[in-house]
């Protein structure tokens, strides 16, 4: 424990931003004498001075504390001043979302009166979490809760400065937020004041987006793996240490293997190239989701499920993707991005499907920067106020059309065939066909973008008349399907038709005989022509195309993951 002498300037004159949320006693809940004994057979009691530092900003691995007496505030450190950001008295707990994943500290905590606390190293609170249901359900509230205050008021680590007209600004902004990693974001366009900064880093306007990460890293244009290195995202891998499954892949299928294999007490590492949450990540409200009747952003749907992984114990890396198979020898091996390589008895591949895209000229140039592959709330807000198009007749297109005539003046939907989706759910198709800001245009397909910097008009031809049509839009949304993320196995596994890899009875006895089947059994459920390597969701020939399903197929198959270590 660190101790400073002189404190630094705390600026009180600012509203204790968490303290002025709604859901208070959920968020800082005060827990009872029983449950704060509970919670002291993991941990050990200790004094605490008035102005020593408990937990630094930046810290890995941090305590959770319990105060039993005095007071604990918690601030966030920026250069010579602070922000008092909550106070915890008597009874309250500290931490947040970080505490689970052993990433840095966000925040400094600090004993403001002398007292004493109960002090639990990560492991012991992980064994509380996961032993005590009561108390864990608590605890977990109030961390996701305390993440989600602190993502509204961008109290964290980073400042991004950057320009919405510019594709990699949008791109890391969506990395941040499909990590659930607050941030302060300073617009080049808007904010005049911003020249100070940049010169305090000695960085020019060309270099954006800049992150500057804990005050300190200032990255140009950085990757997202050198962003998710630079905040901690990840532990080191131990390549020594042979899993019992690794997962690629942490959509929503790969997350629910993670937690049903985590919680049966697996050894579990799951490898993920983007951001956790995948496909259903990007979408606005997933509304037939079992178990939420008003709907679920698909963003806050991967948080829960990424956080659950990691209480259960699995070990995600971020940012960093599977780019080859070794499947000659066993124990097989996943190398990784930066030819690292992870020995595993199984592997679950959960690498879902990435979007298909119309063959139009220039269509990288505005990804970003007007072409948008998926329709959340974040994108809403770039062009509320204006028209859109909606590429697409599927479920997907019609939940975009429908999330964004809410916020947009109009909603042109392009489809190239006839008509919507015959898979397009009945209640998606009324809504569409009701809402007098969706114009429905079938037979249509676009042909062209331009712009300079930023998408600024868009082209379609309706098939039927031959004619083109050109309109001042500046945003569109391309839901057009997607193809499997299946390049990195390169002939490792029988793959269909499409691409998709062939599972359980869907291998046929000539599969098996090329593959070189070598076990008396048949291949069991989703698992693939290798054994012990198991397909599950999106990637998977014959897959559902739901959350549900990709859910269902990622718990089931660690039964027979079970299975295949025993074997
Ligand atoms: C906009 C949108 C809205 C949707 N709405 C709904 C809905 O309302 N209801 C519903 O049931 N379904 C919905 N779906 C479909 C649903 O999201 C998908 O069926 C589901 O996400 C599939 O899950 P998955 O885990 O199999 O694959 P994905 O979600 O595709 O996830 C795969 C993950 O693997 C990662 N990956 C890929 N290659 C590698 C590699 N080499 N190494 C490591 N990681 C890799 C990807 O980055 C990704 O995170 C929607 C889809 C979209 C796009």
């Amino acid at each position: 424990m660190t101790e400073i002498g002189a404190s630094p300037m705390t600026d009180r004159s600012l509203p204790k931003m968490l303290t002025q949320a709604s859901g208070m006693e959920r968020m800082f809940p005060t827990l009872t004498p029983a449950q704060i004994e509970r919670i002291a057979v993991h941990g050990r009691v200790r004094p605490i001075r008035a102005g020593e530092v408990l937990i630094e900003a930046g810290e890995q691995v941090v305590p959770f504390f319990v105060v039993t007496r005095g007071q604990v505030e918690i601030v966030r450190p920026s250069g010579t001043t602070e922000t008092l950001v909550a106070v915890h008295g008597p009874g309250q707990f500290t931490g947040e979302i970080n505490m689970l994943s052993g990433r840095p500290a966000l925040l400094r905590a600090r004993a403001s009166e002398a007292g004493e606390v109960i002090e639990l190293d990560h492991e012991h609170f992980l064994a509380l979490v996961q032993t005590d249901s009561q108390l864990s359900e608590l605890i977990m509230r109030a961390f996701i809760l305390r993440r989600v205050e602190l993502i509204a008021h961008g109290l964290g680590d980073v400042v991004l400065v950057g320009s919405n007209h510019c594709s990699g600004t949008l791109r890391v902004k969506e990395f941040l937020t499909r990590n659930g990693h607050p941030y302060s974001y300073i617009d080049l366009d808007r904010d005049a004041d911003v020249q100070v900064l940049l010169d305090r880093f000695h960085v020019t306007a060309a270099d954006v987006p800049v992150v500057i990460c804990r005050g300190e890293v200032v990255l140009r244009n950085p990757t997202n793996q050198q962003i998710a290195d630079c905040l901690g995202f990840n532990d080191a891998i131990d390549q020594t240490q042979i899993r019992d499954v690794v997962i690629v892949g942490a959509g929503p299928a790969g997350l629910a293997a993670a937690v049903y294999a985590a919680s049966e007490g697996l050894d579990v590492l799951v490898l993920e190239t983007n951001s956790p949450g995948g496909q259903a990540g990007s979408s606005s409200k997933i509304e037939n989701y079992l178990g939420f009747p008003t709907g679920i952003s698909g963003q806050a749907l991967a948080g829960r499920a990424y956080t659950q992984a990691q209480k259960f114990g699995a070990q995600v890396v971020i940012a960093k993707g599977a780019k080859q198979l070794d499947c000659d020898r066993k124990p097989y091996a996943i190398e990784i991005d930066d030819s690292v390589r992870v020995p595993a008895r199984t592997i679950i591949i959960a690498t879902g499907a990435a979007y298909r895209k119309p063959s139009v000229e220039n269509l990288s140039h505005f990804e970003g920067a007007g072409v948008y592959y998926g329709a959340t709330f974040m994108e809403a807000q770039l062009c509320r106020g204006e028209e859109v198009v909606v590429v697409g007749g599927g479920n997907s297109a019609g939940q975009a059309a429908v999330f964004l005539a809410q916020t947009t003046k109009r909603v042109h939907m392009l489809v190239r065939s006839s008509g919507l989706a015959e898979s397009m759910s009945r209640y998606l198709i009324r809504r569409i066909e009701q809402n007098p800001a969706i114009v429905l245009r079938t037979n249509t397909e676009i042909v062209a973008l331009e712009g300079s910097e930023h998408l600024e008009s868009v082209s379609w031809r309706a098939a039927q008349t031959g004619s083109t049509e050109t309109h001042d839009i500046r945003h569109i949304f391309l839901m057009t399907g997607a193809v499997p993320s299946t390049q990195w196995l390169d002939g490792c596994v029988a793959l269909d038709a499409k691409g998709f890899i062939k599972t359980g009875p869907d291998l046929s006895h000539d599969d098996l005989v090329v593959a070189h089947w070598p076990l008396a059994r048949a291949p069991h459920l989703l698992e693939t022509s290798l054994p012990g390597v198991f397909a599950v969701g999106d990637v998977r020939g014959g897959n559902i195309k739901r959350v549900a399903s990709a859910v269902g197929e990622g718990s089931i198959a660690i039964s027979f993951v079970h299975k295949a270590l025993h074997e």
